[in-house]
């Protein structure tokens, strides 16, 4: 089942804490001058129209990114995250949102590899046909679980590994465990940044203990909820667990959240822990 299309999506709140997130990462492997790979086990169509019908339709990016593109932030990670809408909306008009593929590209240097793997039929020609004339990247029309056994490890040692499932299916919180323990094992060096949304409480506690039951080291949790818990009635809020992260991310995201809760919503609340140590 493939009905998922993150174009009703894009740039919504959890698509900002996300990608924030990837970008804090990306730019702590960029300080090094060895290249990295970035992998992207579940990579979308890569560029939104947010004036087009699907992002219209659900004016959800007006919670997220319509908040604060304009907004002149003071924490180094939300300001860059930033600084890349407005670098794709010169014109001063909020038109186009960067999925994780393109933060990517925009981000990494010439040298850097990027892998990804989309399923959707519809997504990955657009997102394959953006990466056409860059090299050092290879774009597959894969599951996401298969694609982490064929691909992984890169040449590269270094990396971020996105794990963004849609979560149609009650099954992906099983699949997202297993297919990290079988990306982690063959490519233990790199960070691993697995998506969740906060629909209902007790679910999201039990994904975090299973993946904290993996016995994997260095966990840490980053999770912003814009509203209060419900019961199951659509998503609150969302989160990022990282493996190996670098060791500023903590203290990057409590400053860049600390400036960015109060933008997205006066009732929200964040929360940055180590779940498991290094
Ligand atoms: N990571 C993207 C971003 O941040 O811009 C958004 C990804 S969206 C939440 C999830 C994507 O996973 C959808 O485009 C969907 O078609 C794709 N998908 C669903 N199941 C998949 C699977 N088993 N393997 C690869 N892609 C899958």
């Amino acid at each position: 089942m493939l009905s998922y299309r993150h174009s009703y999506h894009a740039g919504n709140h959890a698509d900002v804490v996300k990608h924030l997130v990837q970008v804090a990462i990306v730019d702590y492997l960029l300080q090094k001058d060895k290249p990295f790979c970035y992998h992207d086990s579940h990579a979308g169509a890569g560029l939104y129209s947010l004036l087009a019908e699907k992002a219209q339709k659900t004016g959800e990016y007006q919670g997220g990114i319509g908040k604060l593109w304009q907004y002149q932030a003071t924490s180094p990670a939300l300001a860059h995250y930033i600084a890349l809408i407005k670098q794709l909306n010169p014109d001063g008009e909020l038109a186009f949102y960067p999925g994780s593929p393109k933060i990517a590209a925009m981000l990494l240097r010439a040298g850097d590899s990027i892998q990804a793997t989309e399923l959707h039929p519809t997504d990955y020609p657009i997102l394959a046909s953006q990466f056409a004339r860059r090299r050092h990247s290879r774009i597959e029309h894969m599951d996401a679980w298969a694609g982490f056994k064929a691909m992984l490890p890169p040449l590269h040692k270094r990396g971020l590994v996105l794990i963004d499932p849609p979560y149609e299916l009650k099954t992906e919180y099983q699949d997202v465990v297993a297919g990290l323990q079988s990306a982690y094992q063959r490519f233990p060096q790199a960070t691993y940044a697995i998506w969740y949304p906060v629909i209902e409480r007790a679910a999201v506690e039990a994904f975090i203990s299973a993946i904290v039951a993996t016995g994997i080291k260095d966990q840490l949790r980053i999770e912003y909820c814009p509203l209060p818990d419900s019961s199951g009635f659509g998503m609150t809020g969302s989160g990022m667990l990282v493996i190996n992260p670098p060791y500023t991310l903590a203290n990057d995201m409590r400053a860049a959240l600390n400036e960015l809760a109060p933008l997205l919503s006066a009732e929200g609340e964040f929360q940055v822990h180590q779940l498991v140590p290094e």
